[in-house]
């Protein structure tokens, strides 16, 4: 569904990506760890446009689209991504901030809108949150509104940038149990996480990330129980 080929990414004169290469299967979970400042944000972030790219090409369902000329508003419909900040708008109410880009950049009607924006709230538990604002919402309840957000638009990847990172540890269970569901619905995935449990529990397969490179790639059990590299095994072992 996704190939990567020879990723690069700099910043001035840093090199912050040095040649990412990874294809993704339609409903593969793929969950990116690594040290922090080896690029993992960058790296989900050069996938949608949110960063231009400096070599390389991303190629969604065999076609290119880490050209320049490619829209991001056409990206975003076909992958969705959810950051450590939810980045909500604080003056619009949940139903709003949800509908919003459905109804403005893909011109569906406000009103089938809606009832899919209810459908996704009642499924996360916050079918009563419809009308509320913001900063009436708990963290973990921001979060999950910042998910269904990017849900209504019907990606077929989903990017989630340590979306537990900025939670209280009551909340992280509800934010992540969404995440699992997804699973269940078969959304092919891109996670970044330091929550080395889950990451055990839904990846498919692990990347672990260093200065830029893939250092390891790994299935689950693999990688946390007898990682193939030494520079893994150090890393896991500081979350010991
Ligand atoms: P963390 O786990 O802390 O989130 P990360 O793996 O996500 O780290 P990135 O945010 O991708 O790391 O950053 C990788 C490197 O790129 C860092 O050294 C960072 O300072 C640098 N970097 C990121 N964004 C920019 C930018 N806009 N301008 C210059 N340097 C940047
Ligand atoms: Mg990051």
């Amino acid at each position: 569904l996704l190939r990567i080929e020879h990723l690069k990414k700099t910043f001035g004169d840093h090199t912050i990506l040095k040649d990412i290469s990874m294809e993704v299967k339609k409903g593969e979970v793929i969950v990116i760890i690594g040290p922090s400042g080896c690029g993992k944000s960058t790296f989900l972030r050069c996938l949608n446009h949110l960063e231009t790219i400096d070599g390389g090409a991303v190629y969604f369902k065999d076609e290119c689209i880490s050209g320049k000329n490619i829209s991001r508003a056409v990206i975003c419909q076909h992958i969705g991504m959810v950051f450590q900040s939810y980045d909500l708008f604080n003056h619009l109410t949940v139903i709003d901030n949800i509908t919003l880009a459905a109804i403005q950049v893909q011109h569906r009607k406000k009103a089938e809108v809606e009832q899919a924006a209810r459908r996704l709230l009642a499924r996360v538990g916050l079918a009563d949150k419809e009308t509320a604002y913001p900063r009436q919402l708990s963290g973990g309840q921001k979060q999950r509104i910042a998910m269904i957000r990017a849900l209504i638009l019907n990606p077929e990847v989903m990017l989630f940038d340590e979306v537990t990172a900025s939670l209280d540890p009551e909340m992280v269970r509800e934010v992540l149990d969404v995440i699992i569901g997804l699973t269940r619905q078969g959304m092919t995935m891109l996670i970044v996480t330091h929550e080395m449990s889950f990451a055990r529990a839904v990846a498919d397969r692990i990347f672990f990330f260093d200065d830029g490179q893939i250092i390891e790639e790994n299935v689950p059990e693999r990688f946390f129980d007898k990682p193939g590299t030494e520079r893994a095994g150090q890393f896991l072992n500081s979350f010991k």
